[in-house]
């Protein structure tokens, strides 16, 4: 199991561009086709742009139409966390990175695969590397 990552706000702050810190450490949301990884379609593994912990394959990710990158599962079982959101008047399962706590987006019970679930994941959480081989 990896080593937790805790660091302060301003420490965040200097490590992550504005907009990445508003969705990791404020539980923001980008809008829709605005970030930069929803119609990827490149080989690669989608490592937190937090702390680094691989979270989300290429292999799995899927268009959902959503205009966020849409996932059918994590890269491993241990690699987010979940937990029930009720902001916004709804009631929604958050995923989280697992070693950094950093907001990635939702999680859906109508994906396209065998477990039916859909990871909504914001780009600027994100950031791709080429697949190890
Ligand atoms: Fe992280």
């Amino acid at each position: 199991m990896a080593e937790k990552v805790t660091k302060t706000d301003e420490e965040w702050r200097r490590l992550l561009t504005p907009e990445q810190f508003h969705v990791l450490r404020e539980k923001g949301t980008e809008r829709a086709f605005t970030g930069a990884y929803w119609a990827a379609h490149d080989d690669a593994l989608y490592l937190c742009a937090g702390c680094g912990n691989e979270l989300f394959s290429s292999q799995t990710k899927f268009d959902s139409g959503s205009g966020w990158p849409s996932f059918t599962a994590p890269a491993g079982a241990a690699a987010v966390a979940t937990e029930t959101d009720r902001s916004h008047g709804m009631a929604r399962v958050e995923v989280m990175c697992s070693r950094c706590g950093g907001h990635l987006g939702h999680v859906f019970e109508d994906g396209p695969g065998e477990n039916g679930l859909r990871y909504c994941i914001n780009s600027a959480a994100i950031k791709p590397v080429a697949p190890r081989k």
